[in-house]
């Protein structure tokens, strides 16, 4: 396994790849990697010759406030977990040289953002696609694969490729949860005992609708507060945001007559936890997109 940590290092090894005509698939973390991490590495080791993982908190999609210096980092871990995985390459730049001045092209994500994630942290998306833009055009991956339990995101980077005609196809891969249904995140660490006992409780909330939807609850409305209300009386986080949307398209829907996502953020002390399901109009879980 080759540890780059330099963008020029990277573009060599690039070079030296398309030489070779290999398939290279590409997997952007933060770090801190876990199984849902893991998924994506071995979905990507399947279907293509070459995969690199890149590791970067990237600073420019926290807002003020947000954890970016107490987001949990163990690049010694992380490199021994990618190397397990069969990772080819674990690419690790510094900010400095991702962002070496002011930038005088600003990226800037004008649908999908005004709801969710998008809405509580104000120009995340625009940092997300600002850096896998950079990321795409140095790694030139033929598959990018992401985890639907950021399934704004999924949503955000298929318009960035769409728009911008990057040559590759996004793969979502579905979400890897604790035996309990807990979403696994880097941010559950941050959990306290009593809130890692409660969290479970989101994931229920959106079982529960789902099972709802099935029995022919149509009212997104009655289904969104249900999931409000059980959340409420099972854990001591505060909700930031329950909604049911279109999906990818994210827009308000009626009535639930179309593939939909039902999506949580919760506020605990601190951690703020997200999870979502997207379901066909049936209520059964999408399984491809
Ligand atoms: P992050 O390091 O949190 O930026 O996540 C990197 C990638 O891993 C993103 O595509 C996430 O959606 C994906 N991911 C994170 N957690 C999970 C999970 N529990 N299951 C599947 N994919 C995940």
């Amino acid at each position: 396994m080759k540890i780059i940590s330099t963008l020029e290092a990277l573009q060599q090894e690039r070079k030296q790849l398309a030489k070779e005509q290999k398939s290279i698939g590409y997997v952007a973390t933060m770090g801190f990697l876990h199984e849902g991490h893991q998924s994506l590495m071995k979905r990507s080791k399947a279907e293509n010759d070459i995969t690199v993982l890149s590791i970067f908190v990237n600073p420019l999609q926290f807002g003020e406030g947000e954890d970016f210096e107490t987001y949990p980092r163990d690049a010694v871990r992380d490199q021994a977990v990618a190397e397990a995985e069969g990772v080819d390459i674990v690419f690790m730049p510094e900010a400095a040289d991702m962002y070496p001045g002011s930038s005088t092209i600003k990226l800037h994500v004008a649908d999908r953002v005004d709801v969710l994630c998008g809405r509580s942290r104000p120009g995340h998306f625009d940092g997300v696609v600002t850096v896998l833009s950079k990321l795409f055009h140095l790694i030139q991956p033929d598959r990018a694969y992401f985890g639907l339990k950021d399934a704004q995101q999924v949503a955000v980077v298929q318009a960035l490729v769409h728009d911008l005609n990057f040559p590759l196809e996004v793969v979502p891969v579905p979400t890897v949860r604790e035996a309990d249904g807990l979403a696994k995140s880097s941010r559950n660490v941050y959990l306290s005992e009593e809130e890692r006992e409660e969290a479970p409780a989101i994931h229920r909330a959106l079982q529960q609708a789902k099972q709802s939807i099935q029995d022919g609850t149509k009212d997104p409305e009655k289904v969104a507060s249900a999931v409000k209300e059980f959340i409420n009386s099972q854990t001591s986080g505060r909700i930031d945001y329950v909604e049911i949307l279109s999906y990818p398209a994210l827009k308000p829907v009626r009535e639930i007559d179309a593939r939909i996502i039902i999506a949580a953020a919760v506020y605990f002390d601190k951690a703020r936890l997200i999870d979502n399901i997207v379901l066909e109009a049936d209520g059964s879980i999408m399984d491809r997109f």
